[in-house]
């Protein structure tokens, strides 16, 4: 080994003079987890704080991780290294894949986690990584050298400093948090914990833009005071299938989840109550989430819908508490029980925690750099519920990526920036720091322009590259993800170079599928046609030389789905991608941060205002900040050319 250099995880070299170096993640969230985790496996001497140790990865509302967009971002994060798709996989005890039957590129995993298992797996697992310590306490202030922008540590309540030269802050719902039941508020940063009061006081204080915003959370209900007989079964899948490219089994014990419909009872009190609520009774000034409205805002918003379905959820093998989601709810305590016991088989229900809504502080992201590091604070990173966004995967995703560009930066690499067109995690940190948000902000898979390039079961392939350069993927699993997207790129190659006559081995299948074989075609080409079903695939692949549905970490049936996705979808992809070339290509235009341009003619005075706050780093950022014309995207091209050549 050279002198001066230290091995890190997973035989990587580390500079000796590194290990000086430290991160600090405050907040044991999931996006704290996810950036504590990740910095550390990529070598970094790395310390969680965070208020307390037992609720490292809790679940604050429902106990279920994943579904069409958020499962996406599961996958891509668990390519990169990310601990989520593996937590869930460990602890997951009802899964299932949303949209299967809406085809490869929407189809999203889901699974309900046993809420106690998946905190005690995530606690495990960090205990269990090297190059990180956790750490209980508060943090109170961030610390930097005196006279200079360089971070010197993170002071805690108690008075003592953690040294530090990057720190990731995913403090949650946590600053300034108030918790809202009725017309009561308590100051709490989620149900029976503390608030955040005086972190949040040193940001407001730095002049950060900030705002409130809201969420709500439903009413958990003792199991064995709900009738089940009563209500609709839903199974899982069966068999599950992982989340993680590098589970093999799911070892929990499978469960099913029940559905019940709310009924004008339910509905009759909810309106009754309205002024009684904190949302309605005036008592909120924070903005919700538009895509998990509480139960009064259904009522209300959607007057003519009748009836809404509740999904009835375990929290646990290891409890008797059951979540109903889709119930989220303000109303006061004894409102809701009236509430819950208008639902069929919920008479005799008795109400273990009440819902509540929490409004907190939330700091507005066209602050952020696209590493997600704050701007005008040296060596501070901001991911999770504190950028505007709601949601555990939402939170792990920028968690990750945080935690990845705060090692690079102290490494002086450049940052990892994901683009549109590569990841939903891409689309979410570009939305963000492009466009800002007024709402807790939450995936959709119609938030990306380019989904036919995003299928979540191709994440690994996707990102191998990205994955190789972040160097957090242990060697062996960076040997299955690339060998099996070197059996993705043969097979396909296969496909194009194997030829289908009437007298070829595939012959027999295209002619029982009804396809006439005058001119000979390529078996990718038989693969495309519309009469060619996954059991024609399936009998074609059988004879195709070199497939081996047995081969180690290749799930045969999913692998023939994406092979007849990539097939079929090429041409219109290669069309999308040349139509992406231009972007792109002003994607890698920088704008100078010194670039002056408030004294140009041709750029509006509502442009120009645009460009100071959101303050974009690149032409294609600029380009899709809501309000800026092609216009004046040209004449700020032609603007940093003439720089350029100052
Ligand atoms: C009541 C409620 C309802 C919700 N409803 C929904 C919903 O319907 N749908 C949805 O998608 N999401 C919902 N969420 C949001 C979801 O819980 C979050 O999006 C997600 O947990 C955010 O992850 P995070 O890591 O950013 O923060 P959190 O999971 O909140 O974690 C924050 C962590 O930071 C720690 N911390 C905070 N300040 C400090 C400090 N100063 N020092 C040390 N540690 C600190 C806390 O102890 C905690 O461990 C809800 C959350 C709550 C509280």
């Amino acid at each position: 080994m050279p002198a001066g250099w230290d091995p890190g995880p997973e035989g990587i070299l580390i500079p000796l003079e590194e290990r000086l170096q430290q991160v600090v993640v405050i907040g044991g969230g999931h996006a704290g987890l996810e950036a504590a985790q990740v910095a550390a496996r990529m070598g970094m001497a790395t310390t969680l704080l965070t208020m307390n140790l037992d609720q490292i990865g809790q679940m604050s509302c429902n106990p279920s991780i994943g579904g069409v967009g958020k499962g996406h971002m599961v996958r891509e994060l668990d390519a990169l290294g990310g601990a989520m798709g593996r937590l869930i996989d460990a602890t997951g005890i009802h899964f299932r894949i949303l949209n299967e039957s809406r085809g490869v590129a929407v189809r999203g995993p889901r699974a309900q986690a046993d809420k106690v298992k998946y905190r005690i797996a995530a606690r495990r697992l960090l205990e269990r990584t090297a190059h990180l310590k956790l750490r209980q306490g508060m943090a109170a202030r961030l610390v930097w050298r005196e006279g200079t922008r360089g971070l010197l540590g993170v002071e805690l309540l108690d008075g003592s400093v953690l040294p530090c030269d990057a720190v990731v802050v995913t403090s949650g719902t946590f600053l300034n948090g108030q918790v809202l039941i009725g017309a009561r508020r308590l100051e709490a940063g989620r149900a029976g914990e503390p608030a955040s009061t005086h972190l949040a006081q040193q940001l407001r204080s730095l002049g950060l833009r900030h705002r409130r915003l809201k969420t709500g959370t439903s009413p958990r209900i003792a199991s064995g005071s709900i009738d089940f007989s009563r209500l609709l079964v839903q199974p899982g899948d069966d068999p599950p299938r992982p989340f993680s490219f590098f589970s093999t089994t799911i070892p929990q014990r499978q469960v099913p989840c029940h559905i019940v419909h709310t009924t004008a009872q339910t509905e009759a009190i909810v309106r009754e109550n309205l002024s009684q609520s904190s949302l309605y009774g005036g008592h909120i000034e924070g903005v919700g989430p538009r895509y998990c409205p509480s139960i009064e805002d259904k009522f209300v918003k959607f007057p003519d819908k009748g009836r809404h379905q509740i999904f009835v959820e375990p929290e646990s093998l290891e409890t008797e508490e059951t979540y109903l989601a889709g119930l989220s709810t303000s109303l006061p305590p004894e409102v809701q029980l009236r509430l819950v016991r208008s639902l069929p088989g919920f008479e005799a229900a008795e109400i273990l925690r009440p819902g509540y809504a929490i409004e907190y502080d939330s700091f507005d992201p066209l602050q952020l750099r696209r590493d997600l590091s704050v701007a005008e604070l040296e060596g501070v990173w901001f991911a999770g519920q504190i950028n505007g966004t709601t949601g555990y995967e939402e939170a792990a995703g920028q968690g990750l990526l945080a935690g990845i560009n705060a090692v690079r930066w102290l490494r002086k690499q450049e940052p990892v920036v994901l683009g549109r067109d590569q990841a939903y995690l891409g689309v979410m940190v570009d939305d963000l720091v492009t466009k800002g948000t007024d709402e807790p902000y939450r995936m959709l898979t119609a938030r990306a322009e380019h989904r036919l390039a995003l299928a979540c079961d191709l994440a690994d392939s996707r990102l191998l590259a990205v994955a190789r350069a972040v160097g957090a993927l242990a060697p062996e699993e960076l040997a299955q993800v690339e060998a099996r997207a070197a059996s993705r790129e043969q097979l396909k190659a296969r496909c194009d170079e194997a030829w289908v006559t009437q007298t070829s081995p595939f012959g027999a299948v295209a002619a029982g599928a009804g396809i006439r074989l005058d001119a000979g075609l390529t078996l990718a080409e038989l693969f495309r046609r519309q009469q060619m079903g996954t059991a024609e695939a399936d009998a074609c692949l059988a004879l195709l030389e070199g497939w081996d549905p047995n081969q180690p970490g290749w799930d045969a049936a999913r692998e023939r789905d994406l092979l007849l996705f990539d097939l079929r979808y090429a041409p219109y992809r290669d069309r999308e991608a040349r139509l992406l070339e231009g972007q792109r290509a002003w994607d890698h235009v920088r704008i100078p941060s010194d670039l002056r341009v408030d004294h140009l003619h041709g750029i509006s005075r509502e442009v120009l205002e645009k460009l100071a706050l959101h303050r974009p780093e690149t032409l294609g950022q600029a380009s899709r900040i809501p309000g800026i014309t092609p216009a004046a995207v040209t004449i700020l091209h032609l603007l940093i050319h003439r720089s350029e050549r100052i």
